[in-house]
C-alpha cells in the first residue's frame, strides 16, 4: 500500500504588545526573573477581572488580513476549560465558534511551483506559564501567563514535510513584515504543531485519526518531526493497524517523536462563553483603517523589486525575505544618488541596483550570520554599502579589498577612508608599481615571448603574478594597461 500524508498546521506566535491580553503587567518578559510580572488577573486569583487589551485586538485583525483572512465584526472569547500545572485558572481564555477572522490562504513555493494553503482561522488567545523540569523537581514561570497569543489554523492541505516547513516560514516571515511579534521558534515566540495523518494514495476525505506534534523549535525539527511521523504511520497502517489519535512530543536529540498523552476532543475542553468579557463587535471602520495601515507584503514587495529594479526572481526573494535587508537594499540603492567620490556623482540606474544586491545578498548576510545579528543592530548604513561599491567601482580598491573593508567597516564599525589606509591597500607609490610590473615581465620571459606571438590569455596569468607580488592590493583593470603599456614599449 502506499500512503499520502494529510497535514493542517496550528501555529501560536506571541503577539508584542506593551502589556499582556487581560491585565496591565508588561509583556516584556524575556530578561526578567522568574514571576517578577504578574498579577492577580495573570495568577488567576478568585475574584480578579480580565480586561481585553486593545493593542492585542488590532495586532491579531492586521495579521489577518495579511493571511488573506475576513476579520468578524462580532466575535467573543470563551473558556477552554482544561487542568494542567502552567494554567492557573483552569482555563485559557480563547476563542470558539467566533474567532476573530476566518478563511484565508497564504501562497506558498516548492521547487519553484506555487501553491495556496488555505487558512480556517486566526483567533486570539492567552498564553499559559511556563514549566521548567529539573532533576527532582519542576518550577513554574507565571511571567508568560496572559501574554497574548495568535493562534493559525492551516487547512488540511499540506502535503509534504518541504510544504509544511515553507507554510511555517512564510507565516514568519509575514508576521515579522507586520512587526506584529519577533516569531522566534527558538525562543519559543512562534510554535509550530503540525497535525499529521496518512491516507491510501488518492484517496478521499480526512482519516479518522491524527497526530499532532508538540516541542518543535526549528523549522529544520518541522521536517524532521514530519518525515519520522510518516514512516511511524505507515508502518502501523502497513501492519494493518491504525495509529491512535494522539500528541506525540519532538525529541531533538533522538531524532524521534514519542507519546505524550492521548488528544483530547473538543468536547473534553467544555467550551463555553467567557462571562466576565462581553462579546466583541469591530466596527468596520476599524477594520478600514487597520486594512490601510498594513505594509507592503513580501510578495507584493518581490513584484515591485523585480519590475522596478531588473532584478531576479531569485534575488527579489533573497532580498525580501526580511524587511530590513529589503529596506536596506533600497536604501542603499538610492544611496548612489548622493555618492561623491572626487567631486564626481555615482550614476543611478538598474545595473548599481544590481551591484547592491549582489553585495547584500552575498557578502553583507554572510557577515551578518557570522555576527549573528541584525542589519539594524550594527554600524553600517546603505549610504556606507553605496560608497563601498562606488569606490570599486572606479577603481580606487579592488573587489577584493572591497570584501575586507566591507568585513572589518560590519565587524568594528569603522570607516573605510581610514581602513584603506590601514590595510595598506593604497599605498603602493606609482613608482613601485611599475617597478613591480617590471619584474614580472622580467621573470616571465616564456610568458612574455607567448603574449608577443598573440596570445592574449597570458595577459590574465601575468595580472595575477602582479596581484600576487602586491598581495592583491591594485585593480585588475590598472595592473593590466600597466602590462600592456611595458610590453608595447619593450617590443618598440
Ligand atoms: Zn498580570
Ligand atoms: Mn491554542
Amino acid at each position: 500500500m502506499k500512503y499520502e500524508p494529510i497535514i493542517g498546521l496550528e501555529i501560536h506566535v506571541q503577539l508584542k504588545t506593551k502589556s499582556k491580553m487581560f491585565c496591565r503587567c508588561s509583556a516584556d518578559i524575556w530578561t526578567e526573573a522568574p514571576n517578577t510580572h504578574v498579577c492577580p488577573v495573570c495568577l488567576g486569583l478568585p475574584g480578579a477581572l480580565p480586561f481585553p487589551n486593545r493593542e492585542a485586538i488590532e495586532k491579531v485583525v492586521k495579521v489577518a488580513l495579511a493571511l488573506n483572512c475576513k476579520p468578524k465584526q462580532e466575535s467573543k472569547f470563551d473558556r477552554k476549560n482544561y487542568f494542567y500545572p502552567d494554567l492557573p485558572k483552569g482555563f485559557q481564555i480563547s476563542q470558539y465558534d467566533l474567532p476573530f477572522s476566518e478563511k484565508g490562504w497564504i501562497k506558498i513555493e516548492v521547487d519553484d511551483k506555487k501553491k495556496k494553503i488555505g487558512i480556517i482561522r486566526a483567533h486570539l488567545e492567552e498564553d499559559t506559564g511556563k514549566l521548567l523540569h529539573t532533576k527532582n523537581e519542576t518550577l513554574i514561570d507565571f511571567n508568560r501567563s496572559g501574554i497574548p497569543l495568535i493562534e493559525i489554523v492551516s487547512a488540511p492541505e499540506i502535503k509534504s514535510a518541504q510544504e509544511a516547513k515553507n507554510y511555517a516560514v512564510k507565516i514568519q516571515q509575514i508576521i515579522r513584515y507586520l512587526g506584529a511579534s519577533d516569531a522566534d521558534m527558538e525562543k519559543g515566540s512562534m510554535r509550530v504543531e503540525p497535525n499529521v495523518s496518512l491516507r491510501v494514495s488518492g484517496g478521499k476525505g480526512l482519516p479518522f485519526y491524527k497526530v499532532e506534534l508538540k516541542n518543535i523549535n526549528s523549522f529544520r525539527s518541522v521536517e524532521k518531526a514530519i518525515e519520522y511521523e510518516f514512516k511511524r504511520q505507515a508502518e502501523i497502517l502497513g501492519s494493518g493497524k491504525v495509529p491512535i489519535q494522539e500528541t506525540r512530543g519532538w525529541n531533538e536529540w533522538k531524532v524521534k517523536t514519542y507519546s505524550q498523552r492521548t488528544k483530547e476532543l473538543a468536547q473534553d475542553y467544555r467550551y463555553f462563553p467567557e462571562p466576565d468579557l462581553t462579546p466583541m463587535h469591530l466596527a468596520k471602520q476599524l477594520i478600514a483603517n487597520l486594512q490601510t495601515q498594513l505594509p507592503e507584503l513580501p510578495d507584493v514587495r518581490r513584484q515591485r523589486f523585480i519590475k522596478a529594479f531588473g532584478l531576479s526572481d531569485y534575488d527579489a526573494n533573497i532580498l525580501t525575505r526580511d524587511a530590513k535587508i529589503a529596506q536596506f537594499f533600497e536604501s542603499a540603492t538610492a544611496a548612489f544618488a548622493q555618492t561623491r567620490v572626487k567631486g564626481i556623482k555615482a550614476k543611478v540606474g538598474k545595473s548599481e541596483a544590481q551591484k547592491a544586491a549582489n553585495w547584500i545578498k552575498g557578502e553583507i548576510l554572510r557577515n551578518l550570520n557570522e555576527l549573528g545579528k541584525g542589519i539594524l543592530e550594527i554600524n553600517f548604513l546603505p549610504a556606507d554599502l553605496a560608497e563601498i561599491i562606488y569606490l570599486a567601482d572606479i577603481g580606487d580598491i579592488t573587489a577584493q579589498s572591497a570584501k575586507l573593508v566591507l568585513g572589518k567597516w560590519m565587524k568594528d564599525g569603522v570607516k573605510p577612508a581610514s581602513l584603506i589606509e590601514s590595510l595598506q591597500i593604497k599605498t603602493l607609490s606609482e613608482d613601485e608599481f611599475i617597478r613591480v610590473v617590471k619584474k614580472v615581465i622580467s621573470e616571465n620571459p616564456k610568458a612574455v615571448a607567448d603574449f608577443a606571438a598573440g596570445k592574449d590569455q597570458v595577459l590574465s596569468f601575468l595580472i595575477g603574478q602582479v596581484q600576487r607580488a602586491t598581495g592583491g592590493k591594485l585593480p585588475s583593470g590598472e595592473i593590466s594597461a600597466e602590462l600592456q603599456r611595458q610590453l608595447k614599449n619593450s617590443k618598440n
